[in-house]
């Protein structure tokens, strides 16, 4: 590299960090009012979270098991008595509606008891062997670090927090740009309910930034990442440099398949939510709504009324079903998919300050048009026929996506042979459940790499080690 390159390439990166060493200014998406601007964390600053976390695990793995799980279920105590303001915070930096906000904190109360019960049970194998006693230790893999999205910023967090803790694990969060409020607060929730200092630290910053020294860290043994499936590709990529363990939750287009044997009226009844819910900004978003053909003129008359009818405003009122989108950009990258002119049906939305955008349906698309293909990530679906079980199938697959999905039919048979035929990992018949915290979940193809929550969400932040001891000791 010649010195004029090199020089050019030193200022790029100073003004680059420059760009990126700011405030993180949060904003009320319904009504564009800053909330609050909190400092981003430097690399600096996550190699001395690193140094502190390190200390605190090695302290924490000795701790006695029962004590562990004696300060996790006071967190999630803590959390129970601070229920109503996590939620309230939700609502102001998020746009959640009160109603899903009060769920989500919840929900990390309940992630903290789940994985609280877990400390004592974590145990490995005693194997038959010739010679001595063979064991399997599960033993903490070190530092952690979760690096959640913006679209579920309490509940997503929690899933790596929680159990991440319960192994033995020290755990850096760093939560998205525009949501860092209430992971700080969860981080003070835990010091006060007596967790030692350092052992859960958050880092609000820039994905860049303090992201990518998480990422890139020798200090950090495991990364969990939920977001893009185009940023976590480069984690994956990044992280494999050093042999990190990597769990990765992305993006999904998933089908809501719609059979004519179905109960049409519960299934169309169902349809509006599975996409609408959290304005559309879900993995899980049934957006793809496959319809038998013999059925789509009937659904489609049922449907459109659950669509008009959605209470789109302020997220603060107890009665409204939808909030706004999280940001301009988000707002904007929607609009981009939709042609305001393409047939289907629409709801309505407030007009004026907040990021908002209608509920939509488009009808009429090709399988392969973007809005189709793509992860909107905002509350628009669209509808597709298909002909029998097997087209069905072939369109549900037609995806680089597998993370979740739904099977409307009377028929159990169907609905097994479909279930297994569909490749995505979280799927439900009649029903659009996805995420339960007793339930693994993930994604098959680009949606995913391992699992969370589930029985088995303690193992995947541990280390298996096989310890043989020999019975044939030497004479005295
Ligand atoms: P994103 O990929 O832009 O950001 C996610 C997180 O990664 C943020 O904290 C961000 O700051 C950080 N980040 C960005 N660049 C980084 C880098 N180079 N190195 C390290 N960290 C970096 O995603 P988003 O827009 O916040 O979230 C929306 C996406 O998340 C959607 O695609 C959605 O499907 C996905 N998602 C998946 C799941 C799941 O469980 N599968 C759940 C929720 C959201």
């Amino acid at each position: 590299m010649s010195e004029q390159s090199e020089q050019s390439e030193q200022s790029e990166q100073s003004e680059q960090s420059q760009q990126y060493e700011q405030q993180l200014q949060v904003l009320n998406p319904a009504t564009e009012e800053v909330v609050a601007t909190v400092a981003a964390a430097t690399a600096a600053d996550v190699d001395a979270a690193v140094a502190l976390a390190t200390k605190a695990q090695r302290l924490w793995a000795t701790t006695a098991p029962g004590d562990r799980a004696r300060l996790l279920r006071r967190f999630a105590v803590t959390v129970d008595e601070h229920l109503e303001e996590l939620a309230l915070l939700e609502v102001r930096e998020a746009g959640h509606t009160i109603g899903n906000a009060r769920w989500e904190a919840g929900n990390v109360r309940d992630l903290l008891d789940y994985a609280a019960g877990g400390v004592e049970r974590l145990t490995g194998h005693q194997i038959p062997v010739a010679g001595g006693l063979n064991v399997t230790l599960l033993e903490p893999l070190g530092v952690v670090a979760v690096i959640a999205p913006w679209n579920f910023p309490m509940p997503i967090a929690a899933w790596g927090v929680a159990p991440a803790l319960a192994a033995g694990n020290a755990v850096l969060l760093k939560p998205a740009e525009t949501t860092p409020l209430t992971a700080l607060r969860l981080a003070e929730l835990a010091r006060e309910a007596g967790l030692p200092e350092g052992l859960f630290q958050v880092l609000p910053g820039h994905g860049r930034v303090t992201g990518n020294a998480l990422v890139e860290h020798p200090g950090v043994a495991k990364i969990v990442f939920t977001g893009s499936t185009a940023v976590g590709k480069q984690v994956l990529a990044k992280g494999s440099a050093l042999l990190k363990r990597v769990t990765l939750e992305l993006g999904g287009k998933s089908p809501n398949i719609v059979f004519a044997d179905s109960d049409l009226e519960a299934a169309a009844a169902a349809a509006p939510m599975s996409f609408l819910d959290n304005s559309g900004q879900d993995c899980c978003a049934r957006t793809r709504i496959l319809v038998q053909r013999s059925a789509y003129d009937r659904f489609l008359d049922l449907l459109a009324p659950g669509i008009e009818s959605v209470r789109v405003g302020d997220p603060a009122d107890e009665a409204t079903q939808m909030g706004p989108l999280i940001s301009r950009v988000q707002l904007d990258r929607v609009r981009a998919y939709v042609d305001p002119d393409a047939p289907g049906i629409r709801g309505k939305a407030p007009e004026g300050p907040g990021f908002w955008f209608p509920p939509t349906v488009l009808t009429g698309v090709a399988p392969d048009a973007q809005v189709a293909a793509e992860e909107v990530f905002g509350p628009v679906a669209v509808v597709l026929p298909f002909e029998d079980e097997a087209d069905a199938i072939r369109l549900a697959n037609d995806t680089p996506y597998g993370l979740s999905g739904s099977i409307w039919t009377r028929d159990v048979g169907r609905a097994l042979r479909v279930s297994q035929a569909v490749r995505a990992g979280n799927l439900s018949v009649n029903s659009h459940s996805s995420v339960r915290y007793w339930t693994p979940f993930g994604g098959f193809k680009q949606s995913g790499i391992g699992r969370e929550l589930g029985p088995d969400a303690l193992t995947a932040f541990t280390e298996t080690k096989n310890v043989f001891i020999s019975t044939e000791g030497s004479a005295q």
